[in-house]
């Protein structure tokens, strides 16, 4: 009923603008909305369904509900809002089910929780419906004009800076508006420029007028807000009779279209009806026409930084020379003559616009109706919003839209509904509201805004939301419908009662489902599958059958009609429901974790500069920069320590000073939770026994750590050994090393013996240099000893041999790679275990970790990048269980070692983690973008250059550099390392020499000096400039030998680590005497690899892997001095 209802409903309702054109109704509003975007109609629908007088002023009706870019909606993470908006009443979902022309669900390959639906629509349709709906919303009067200037009052005269908003002012009317609560959503109007080849001229889209200069005024000079400017563009429209189908792929929508509406069960355009896309791809012509006519492009040649997810063709073709780029020629609608060329947006002169499509072969004839133009736009930096979406420095004033740094319809249309609906309970002195990133994609969204800012264009993505399996498309009524009814106020009585029905019948299914149980062998029967061993029969419900791919509920219930059929309208959603269950049970702990946090407010007026806790300058400056809402909110501040996070709980929560002592075990039971949280012990470790609390005040504030009780007695073990390299020689052994028994550079590495995977390499390595000949003696310690510079820290011992170590930039975490495919998380402070990442259904589960990266995903997450010997790289969010994506490339023509599968052997991460980079066996580099997990680029030497553009051998590290985006190094065995740009498809140049077997290869980030290591031993350690590729000096070997360097870093300014196999030493160097100051030695395997902690209370402390261990070590002097200082 509900389904007919919402469907007919623009048929019933005349097409009418007399209440529009009828001009204002009264002098005070409730709300006012400014802007009939996405984002406008969204909010002033929402604010009018909230019991709120709303009025909404636009610039010209008729494009109210306009698709000013492509006439589709919905996609992976985009369809995801569109289905929340809907579950909350909003109008986007029912009029793309109006609208739409072409359905098909989005990454169908991958599991439900990510399918995207998606629609191409008809775009006077899409218009016809918002435009009907608004004009017959109860309490809503839509006005044309343009708002001029705000009008705000000082709130508090103690507070300057604080003010409220009372009204509008609309260009060419004398007399202001009042009202309660202000949404602004002018889109990329605010100081809008508009941009084709040459030519610029003010305006926020093609057609409409530009906003008014009033409203930039009072948002930057009279509440002082920080604006930041982005661009963004559209391509050409092309008449469809002029462009030649036949030589594009014909892409069929879903034979049955899904609709975006709880409230539809099929779509108003019949599945016989819908209309197909095509796709095409971009020629080398098409490169040149970009290239030549650069210097006639002024909006490309801005600063400005445009959407990374949707790039005009001049950003992908300059970004990715020499690739064919996808275009998809889209309808525009069921009558509609022209084509949408996705993927061609660009803003060149209209004649070299032209010249450009003609250069792909459908395209040949193709006449342009308009032609592509750029935007370039104001946006107010959303850290400046509260999660309710209002100004934090105006009360009453809401943003929603492009005006926050947004790109997308849905984006905007998610937050105009949720402005909408807490500047209609602001009016109404309603408490604000807000949703959680575990409830929501509209939380997600809204959190990363206002909680990290936008330093792009923002877009959804479904890897943003870390409880994703939770967040599904299938399910946004039931996450969110009944709190839009009981606590928000914006959905029908009707809708809700439809949500509660359909919680209802999918309980009641999961019972049935669960009561059923039969044994194996007879579901085997009954079923008539051969899909369940018919060996051991075990008792199954039928649950645990319908978890089985090739099994429907309809299977289910035409087995079993009696119990089953009464579910069969909820068929999909049951099998979805039990495909995840398990999943979304392990994580809710994690969620309940975030609302706890995110329970906890932070009071607004906090003065963080002068806050009298324990926090540094740097934390303090964020803190008041973004002044977070509530302490979840805090925590996932990029620069936070966890630490900071403990101090400022602790401050809120005003707990009482404390002696060291006293607070041991202490602490309240939220506290504790939390603080084991912080610092990210497991919840097996927080009730074992073995884990006590250690406390330790720090002037103002209480730190906790978690400690192990066998803390103490390693502590007595450690001072008991003897303290300095060959003190003693009682226990000491002789053995003797042979140096120069390595090939020469040039010579082939083959004949090195040199093992041939990283994993045996590290096992061969083991005892390596007691086979050679004596050449000179030497007393070498059989016990893992350091000298008195170097402090054993800790120990750790795993349950097989260590591959890998890194510390998280925090310098909170050590990640441990294991050769069982195991990553285990470690702190640093104590070596105590935190967390263990594993999947053990995977295949690669038991293959080596060959290296692991700490990176941030777009906007908020912790995430670990790690390799693996099986060719796979993974991705995982460091507090999560799950794995974020996975990639294995197939190895194409690589070069190497004959390899038929390629291993990964080491990464690196760009330094805005925007790109990785995985180097392998097959002398192959591959390029990823971390926010599409996209492979970018496949670097291989090319096999007609005779000049070295790329590896010969396997490639053994990566370096990306620590400022520019695009560059990064490699190394490997082909004696060179050799320098990449990501815009051009072979390495840009080399410089020959070091022999590289191991995460040895540093850029420095301060004088970006290279550092690398040789796996020879007439040569270990090299410093090399990085713009001139000249070295600058070398590290002979030794008496003590070490020559065959694994592992080498940049340890502070002044030293350098290294590590290796021969006398399987590490070693600390001194960077400008070159003479070594420490060494640890004495360990019965080679040390294969290292890491150095990059921050933190902990910065400087070296981790070593060896067989089983890793070994903390401290340079004693400085920590002593450092943990001084911060006491
Ligand atoms: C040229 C162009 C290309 C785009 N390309 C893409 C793309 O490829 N992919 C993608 O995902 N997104 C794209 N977008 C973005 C997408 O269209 C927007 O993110 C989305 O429409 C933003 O919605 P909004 O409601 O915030 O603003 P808008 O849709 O821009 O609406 C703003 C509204 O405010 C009105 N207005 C402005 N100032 C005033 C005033 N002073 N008084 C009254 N009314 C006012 C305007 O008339 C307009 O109706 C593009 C946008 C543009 C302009």
């Amino acid at each position: 009923m509900l389904a007919r209802r919402l469907l007919i409903r623009p048929h019933i309702i005349p097409y009418r603008y007399s209440r529009a054109s009828s001009g204002l109704t009264r002098h005070q509003y409730d709300v006012i909305v400014v802007g009939g975007g996405h984002a406008g109609t969204e909010a002033a629908a929402a604010a009018a369904r909230v019991g709120a007088e709303t009025l909404l002023i636009t610039q010209k009706i008729q494009t109210i509900g306009a698709l000013s870019c492509n006439p589709s909606l919905g996609g992976v993470g985009k369809g995801q809002l569109v289905r929340e908006v809907d579950a909350l009443d909003g109008l986007m979902g029912r009029a793309g089910d109006w609208a739409g022309v072409h359905f098909s669900i989005l990454n169908r390959s991958k599991g439900p929780a990510v399918w995207g639906p998606r629609a191409q629509l008809d775009r006077g349709r899409y218009r016809e419906f918002i435009q009907a709906e608004l004009l017959s919303t109860p309490r809503l009067t839509v006005v044309e004009g343009s708002v001029d200037e705000l009008l705000v009052s000082e709130l508090d005269a103690n507070k300057p800076g604080k003010h409220k908003v009372t009204g509008m002012r609309m260009a060419g009317v004398d007399e202001p508006v009042q009202c309660s609560s202000v949404v602004l959503t002018t889109g990329t109007f605010l100081s809008g420029s508009l941009f084709m080849g040459q030519t610029t001229s003010p305006g926020g889209r093609m057609g409409d007028p530009p906003s008014c200069a009033g409203l930039s005024h009072t948002l930057r000079e009279v509440l002082g807000l920080t604006v930041g400017r982005l661009r963004t563009g559209t391509p050409p429209r092309i008449v469809k009779e002029t462009v030649d189908l036949s030589l594009a792929t014909v892409q069929p929508p879903d034979k049955q279209p899904t609709p975006f509406s709880y409230a539809n069960t099929r779509t108003h355009c019949p599945p016989e009806e819908q209309l197909v896309c095509y796709l095409t791809h971009t020629t080398p012509g098409v490169e040149k026409v970009v290239r030549e006519s650069l210097h006639l492009n002024c909006h490309i040649q801005e600063d400005t930084k445009g959407p990374r997810y949707c790039p005009s063709i001049e950003s992908r073709v300059l970004r990715f020379p020499g690739r064919r780029h996808q275009v998809w020629l889209e309808p525009e609608g069921l009558t509609s003559d022209l084509l949408y060329p996705q993927g061609l947006s660009m803003t060149m002169p209209p004649d070299v616009q032209l010249r450009l499509l003609r250069e792909i072969p459908a395209l040949r004839q193709a006449e342009m109706r308009t032609p592509g133009y750029g935007v370039q736009y104001d946006f107010v930096c959303p850290t400046q919003l509260f999660p309710s979406l209002q100004v934090k420095k105006a009360q009453g004033l809401f943003l929603a839209g492009q005006i926050n740094g947004t790109t997308g319809y849905e984006e905007a249309a998610a937050q105009g509904l949720w402005a909408g609906v807490n500047a209609g309970r602001s009016a109404l002195s309603l408490p604000p509201l807000s949703l959680s990133r575990t409830e929501s994609y509209i939380g997600v969204l809204i959190d990363d805004l206002v909680s990290r800012g936008v330093t792009e264009p923002y877009r959804m993505f479904t890897s943003r939301a870390e409880f994703r399996t939770s967040l599904r498309p299938d399910n946004a009524d039931l996450r969110l419908t009944p709190k839009g009814f009981e606590e928000a106020g914006c959905v029908s009585a009707e809708r809700y009662a439809e949500a509660l029905r359909v919680r209802k019948g999918l309980d009641e299914g999961l019972a049935a489902l669960r009561s059923v149980c039969m044994s194996s062998t007879r579901w085997r029967d009954t079923l008539a599958l051969t899909c369940i061993s018919k060996t051991k029969s075990v008792t199954l419900s039928a649950e645990d059958i319908l978890q089985y791919e090739d099994i429907s509920f309809e299977m289910l219930a035409s087995a079993i009609p009696d119990v089953f059929s009464p579910y069969l309208e909820f068929a999909q959603r049951l099998k979805i429901e039990v495909l995840y269950h398990s999943h979304c049970e392990r994580q809710k702990r994690e969620m309940e974790r975030i609302l706890e946090e995110e329970s906890l407010r932070l009071p607004q007026d906090i003065d963080y500069l002068s806050l009298p806790t324990s926090l540094s300058q740097e934390v303090r400056e964020i803190l008041d920069r973004v002044r977070p809402d509530t302490l979840g909110a805090a925590t996932r501040l990029p620069g936070m320590t966890p630490a900071a996070i403990v101090h400022l709980l602790n401050y809120v929560t005003k707990v009482p000073r404390r002696g060291r002592n006293a607070a041991r075990g202490s602490v309240d039971s939220m506290q504790r939770v939390l603080c084991l949280d912080s610092v990210g012990v497991s919840e097996e470790e927080k009730t074992s026994p073995s884990v006590g609390i250690f406390l330790s005040e720090m002037s103002n504030g209480v730190v906790v750590a978690p400690v192990s009780i066998a803390e103490d007695a390693r502590e007595k073990e450690r001072h008991s050994e003897p303290d300095s390299l060959g003190s003693s020689g009682t226990d000491s052994d002789t053995y003797t090393e042979s140096e120069n028994e390595q090939p020469d550079s040039d010579q082939d590495p083959e004949k090195d013996m040199v093992p041939s995977s990283h994993l045996s390499a590290l096992k061969s390595a083991k005892g390596e240099g007691l086979q050679k000949q004596p050449q000179q003696e030497i007393r070498i310690p059989t016990q893992p000893r350091t000298d008195e510079n170097l402090h054993i820290h800790h120990v750790i011992e795993c349950s097989c041999e260590v591959m890998s170590c890194q510390f998280n930039p925090e310098g909170t975490l050590l990640a441990v790679g294991m050769n069982d495919g195991t990553i285990k998380l470690y702190n640093p402070e104590n070596g105590d275990f935190v967390k263990r990442i594993r999947d053990s259904s995977c295949y690669f589960a038991s293959m080596p970790v060959t290296s692991i990266r700490f990176c941030r995903s777009g906007q908020s997450h912790s995430l670990l990048l790690a390799t693996y010997a099986s060719g796979h790289m993974r991705c995982w969010y460091v507090w999560g269980d799950e794995c974020v994506w996975s990639v294995k490339e197939a190895v194409e023509g690589g070069k190497g070692e004959g390899h038929a599968q390629r291993q990964t052997l080491c990464m690196s991460v760009s330094c805005s983690n925007e790109q990785a980079a995985s180097g392998g066996s097959d002398a192959t580099i591959h390029l990823y973008d971390l926010a599409t997990h996209q492979t970018l680029q496949i670097y291989k030497a090319s096999s007609t250059r005779t000049l070295m553009d790329g590896h010969r051998l396997r490639v053994f590290a990566l370096a990306f550099h620590p400022e520019r985006e695009r560059e990064f190094i490699s190394g490997g065995w082909d004696n060179t390392v050799q320098f990449w740009d990501t815009r051009q498809p072979h390495a840009v140049r080399m410089l020959s020499g070091p022999h590289i077997c191991g995460d040895a290869l540093q850029i420095d980030p301060v004088t970006h000096q290279i550092l690398t290591g040789s796996w020879r031993t007439d040569k270990t350690l090299e410093i090399w400039e990085y713009g001139s590729a000249e070295k600058v000096s070398e590290v002979l070997p030794d008496p003590y030998g070490n020559s065959k360097i694994y592992s080498c870093h940049w340890l502070g300014r002044d030293h350098i680590v290294a590590a290796g196999s021969q006398l399987n030493m590490l070693k600390v160097i001194h960077r400008h005497t070159l003479k070594t100051e420490s060494r640890f030695m004495g360990l019965s395997s080679a040390v294969f690899s290292s890491a150095v902690c990059p921050a933190g209370k902990w910065a400087g402390l070296i981790a070593a892997t060896s067989g089983n261990r890793v070994w903390l070590l401290d340079r004693e002097g400085q920590r002593v001095k450092k943990n001084k200082q911060i006491e």
